[in-house]
């Protein structure tokens, strides 16, 4: 089992550096290439993450793993070839521009795969095995660790697009969960490098809901919390495309709401604050929110604030965050 393991990080090393190879220096990798410039990559970011192009090609990769030794069901069942009715075995990844995804060693474990046409799925990762679980791996950890220890602070991101494009503008404390929200396991794995994350989703719903998780789970195993917010459901990397590199660093990265400010906002969403009843309901979720917040000094704060926009005594709001914090114990 273990030899099967060594066998497909092999093929995965090869792979990796025949995908990055055939984009970077041939002409069956052009279309791959010129769709990551139109993305406002250069050289040295796709020499970096290793990016690359697998042809839309039947045949090519499945030959060359063949001529390289590497069993044809072993590159099936690690996913990166596919069987089709006639028993041929084809690139599951081909026509597509490749994410080498590497674990903390820097090893390529998988690979996601981005269409450059307008093809459906938009994204292929390789399917999860032992090798590749998506929930405890962090996009370009061994890459931005170093950073991230010096910074004592990441940034949490949903994409290797955001990543990537994080890095091109001056970024390189930046990690992403791909696609889905921060599991337990990353997010302890994270507290053992870091105090800080700031949490810089995609604007739309689904970012924000995910924002939301994150910033618990993450408050949860004791990392200080931040997040980030953008206008116009825009991510990351369209903020920076649109933007620049020096707005994104001021007025999202450095601007990012502290834990208790990015909650009260997320709550606001689900009420109407010029119905009396809706504003009493809202105020009482914060409450419960702040009772929970361990700091006295942070406490107060938003207490003041609290008491300020809705026009009630710091007094009462007081009382009532002692008796909630009574019950908690
Ligand atoms: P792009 O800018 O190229 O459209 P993105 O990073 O904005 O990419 P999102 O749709 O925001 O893409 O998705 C974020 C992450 O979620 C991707 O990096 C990918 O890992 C994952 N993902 C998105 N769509 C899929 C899919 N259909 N299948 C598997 N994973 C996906
Ligand atoms: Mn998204
Ligand atoms: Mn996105
Ligand atoms: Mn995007």
């Amino acid at each position: 089992h273990n030899k099967e393991q060594e066998n497909v990080l092999k093929a995965f090393e090869w792979l990796t550096k025949l995908y990055h190879h055939l984009l970077r220096h041939t002409k069956e990798g052009k279309e791959g290439y010129n769709y990551l410039i139109s993305r406002g990559f250069n050289d040295e970011v796709i020499d970096r993450f290793q990016l690359g192009f697998s042809p839309n090609s039947k045949e090519f990769i499945a030959e060359f793993l063949e001529k390289k030794g590497f069993h044809r069901q072993l590159m099936v069942k690690a996913g990166v070839l596919t069987v089709n009715d006639q028993n041929q075995a084809t690139d599951r990844f081909r026509g597509r521009v490749i994410f080498p995804i590497r674990n903390h060693l820097g090893k390529s474990i998988g690979f996601g795969g981005r269409t450059i046409s307008d093809q459906e799925p938009k994204y292929l990762n390789s399917p999860e095995s032992d090798l590749f679980r998506k929930g405890s791996l962090l996009y370009n950890f061994d890459l931005a660790r170093a950073s991230i220890r010096k910074e004592q602070e990441a940034v949490l991101f949903e994409g290797y697009m955001d990543v990537i494009s994080a890095y091109k503008a001056g970024i390189q404390n930046g990690i992403a969960t791909l696609g889905t929200s921060i599991t337990e396991s990353q997010a302890k794995l994270l507290r053992r490098y870091v105090d800080t994350v700031i949490i810089c989703y995609d604007a739309d719903r689904a970012g924000l809901q995910a924002s939301f998780k994150a910033a618990k789970l993450l408050k949860n195993v004791g990392c200080h919390v931040k997040v980030a917010s953008m206008p116009d459901n825009l991510d990351p990397d369209e903020y920076i495309q649109l933007y620049g590199a020096e707005r994104f660093k001021n007025d999202v990265i450095t601007s990012s709401d502290t834990y208790m400010a990015f909650i009260i906002r997320y709550f606001r969403k689900d009420y109407n604050l010029k119905l009396e009843g809706d504003r009493i309901q809202y105020v009482e979720r914060v409450l419960d929110e702040l009772a929970l917040i361990e700091r006295p000094i942070e406490r107060e704060h938003f207490l003041k604030e609290l008491a300020n926009e809705f026009e009630l005594s710091s007094k009462v709001l007081d009382e009532e965050i002692r008796s909630r914090r009574q019950k908690i114990g």
